[in-house]
C-alpha cells in the first residue's frame, strides 16, 4: 500500500504553484554569484521593507519564546482606524493567500462553483480545485477583466466571485463604478470576494465600504507582502461585514500570525513616508519600463501592456527561452506559461538600475 492509494481523489489532480524562483537557488543552480543577480519575479517592493517595520520586528524578537497575540489586537486597532471600520471586521492571514484559503474552508463545498477571470490570481484556481469546486473561468478582454462576462457566468451554482485589481499578472484594474456595479448585480447568495493586494499603488483605490454597509456578501482582500515590503514575514488580511469575517476566523488556527510579522505590520502601516517614496519609485519605474520597451519595440517583437501594479506583462515571442536567457544572464523574471500565456513574461518594477539592467539584457538577447 501507497499514500497515493489514500489521498483523496481531488487533492491528487492539484495542481502544484511555481513561485517566483530564490536568487539563492538560480545562483547555485547556473553557478553565478548571488550579489549579481537582480529579481524582478514575485512583485516584492525594490527598495525594501518599510524600515519601521523592520525596526518593530526587530524589537518583538525579544519576546519571541512567547506565543503571540493570536487575535492580533493591537493590529485590528490599527487597522480598524485605518479603514474606519471596526476590529470585528478583519481578519489576519498568514499572507492573504491564507484568507483565500480560509474563504475555502469556511464556505466552499464541493461541486460549488467559483467565477474568476483568466489570467487572473492562480491562487483561486488552486484553492477552489482544493476544496472540490469547480473553478468557472472567464477570458479577460483586452488583458481587462470582463465583469459583463463574468456576470453572465454565474449561475444557481455560484458560491463564490473572484476579482482582483489591479489583475496579477495583467497589471490591469477596474474602474470602481464598474466594480461596484457589478457587485450589486449579483444574485443572493454569491459571495464577492475583491482583491486589493495592488490597491496602495492606486492614486485613489475603489471603495467598496458602501457595499459593506448595505449588507452586501463581499469580502476584501489586501496584504503587507508588496507594497509595505514584508513579503517574507507572510501576512496579510481581509474585511468585510462583522458577521462574515467572524466565520472565517472559525477556520483559522489559534495562532495563525506570529508574533513578529504582527508587529512588522503594525510598524508599517505607521510608515506613510515609505509608502510614498514607494508610489513614487514605482511611477517612474513604470516610465522607465514603458520608455525602454517602447524603443525596444521599434526592432524586435516586444510590447507591454500598461500597468496600475508594480509589475508589467510583455509580449515576447518563445517567452520561455527568453526566461532562460535572462536567468542565464543573472535577471530573473516570471514566465506566465503557468497562466497559458506562452508569449508573456511578467516583470516587477525594480529600482532604476534594476530596470536598466533588465532592458540592456533583454536588448542583449535580441543581439
Ligand atoms: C501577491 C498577491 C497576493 C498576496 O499574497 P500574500 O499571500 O499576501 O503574499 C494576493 N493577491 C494577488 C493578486 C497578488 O498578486
Amino acid at each position: 500500500m501507497k499514500f497515493s492509494d489514500l489521498i483523496k481523489p481531488h487533492i491528487a489532480k492539484q495542481p502544484i504553484y511555481e513561485p517566483g524562483r530564490p536568487i539563492e537557488t538560480v545562483a547555485r543552480e547556473l553557478g553565478l554569484n548571488p550579489k549579481e543577480i537582480i529579481k524582478l519575479a514575485s512583485n516584492e517592493n525594490p527598495l525594501g521593507a518599510s524600515p519601521r517595520g523592520l525596526a518593530a520586528a526587530r524589537e518583538a524578537l525579544q519576546e519571541v519564546h512567547r506565543y503571540p497575540d493570536g487575535g492580533c489586537w493591537f493590529l485590528l486597532e490599527k487597522l480598524a482606524a485605518r479603514h474606519q471600520l471596526g476590529t470585528g471586521q478583519f481578519i489576519l492571514g498568514n499572507g492573504s493567500n491564507e484568507v483565500i484559503e480560509l474563504l475555502g474552508h469556511t464556505f466552499l463545498n464541493e461541486g460549488d462553483e467559483v467565477v474568476m477571470g483568466t489570467p487572473a490570481f492562480i491562487v483561486y484556481k488552486l484553492v477552489t480545485l482544493l476544496f472540490g469546486a469547480i473553478p468557472v473561468e472567464v477570458p479577460l478582454q483586452n488583458h481587462r477583466h470582463d465583469l459583463a462576462a463574468m456576470r453572465a457566468a454565474v449561475t444557481k451554482r455560484t458560491k463564490m466571485v473572484f476579482l482582483p485589481s489591479p489583475n496579477n499578472p495583467t497589471g490591469t484594474a477596474n474602474e470602481a463604478g464598474e466594480i461596484l456595479e457589478f457587485a450589486r448585480s449579483l444574485p443572493e447568495g454569491v459571495i464577492f470576494v475583491f482583491d486589493e493586494a495592488y490597491a496602495e499603488y492606486l492614486p485613489k483605490p475603489p471603495d467598496l465600504r458602501p457595499l459593506i454597509e448595505e449588507g452586501r456578501l463581499v469580502i476584501c482582500l489586501r496584504t503587507f507582502s508588496k507594497i509595505f515590503g514584508l513579503a517574507g514575514f507572510r501576512i496579510g488580511y481581509g474585511y468585510g461585514p462583522e458577521e462574515g469575517i467572524q466565520l472565517l476566523h472559525r477556520a483559522r488556527q489559534p495562532f495563525n500570525v506570529n508574533a513578529i510579522a504582527q508587529a512588522a505590520a503594525i510598524g508599517a502601516l505607521g510608515d506613510e513616508e515609505f509608502l510614498q517614496r514607494s508610489r513614487t519609485e514605482n511611477a517612474a519605474g513604470l516610465v522607465q519600463l514603458e520608455k525602454g520597451i517602447a524603443r525596444l519595440s521599434e526592432h524586435h517583437p516586444v510590447e507591454m501592456v500598461p500597468s496600475k501594479g508594480n509589475f508589467v506583462m510583455v509580449r515576447i515571442d518563445d517567452a520561455l527561452t527568453c526566461f532562460a536567457a535572462l536567468q542565464k544572464a543573472g535577471v530573473i523574471c516570471r514566465p506566465l506559461a503557468p497562466y497559458g500565456l506562452t508569449d508573456f513574461l511578467r516583470v516587477s518594477v525594480g529600482t532604476e538600475s534594476e530596470n536598466e539592467r533588465f532592458l540592456d539584457v533583454l536588448e542583449d538577447y535580441f543581439q
